[in-house]
């Protein structure tokens, strides 16, 4: 009797723990698939496929203009290169429809307008 009691515990401790595991599992997988799209993503905004909620392809790289300081560059439009400045932009106009995009690495700021 001590032995089927005995018994019935550690199958019942090893249905937890392999139920336990699988949900550990399938958390890990989850996030892997998690990061996946994660690392996609970045690589997509690297490569300046951004796009307006038009759909419309939106390039950070432009001629520029500081609104904080008034400084005029070519690139990418994220950032004031003016070292005394280095003002950020939390988004950029789309040049077709003029909806605003979204800066995918910061999201606060904005002082920086594009000329063209
Ligand atoms: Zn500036
Ligand atoms: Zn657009």
């Amino acid at each position: 009797m001590h032995l089927m009691l005995w018994l019935l515990k550690v199958s019942f401790s090893l249905a937890v723990l392999l139920f336990e595991g699988l949900c550990w599992g399938l958390t890990g997988l989850l996030q892997v698939v998690r990061l996946a799209g994660e690392v996609r993503g970045a690589r997509q905004r690297l490569q300046g496929g951004l796009h307006c909620p038009r759909g419309h392809a939106v390039s950070a790289f432009g001629t520029f203009e500081c609104t904080l300081c008034q400084f005029r560059w070519t690139g990418s439009g994220w950032v004031c290169p003016n070292p005394a400045c280095e003002a950020t932009t939390p988004f950029l106009a789309c040049p077709v429809c003029r909806a605003s995009v979204r800066n995918p690495y910061i999201y606060e700021g904005g002082n920086v307008r594009e000329v063209r």
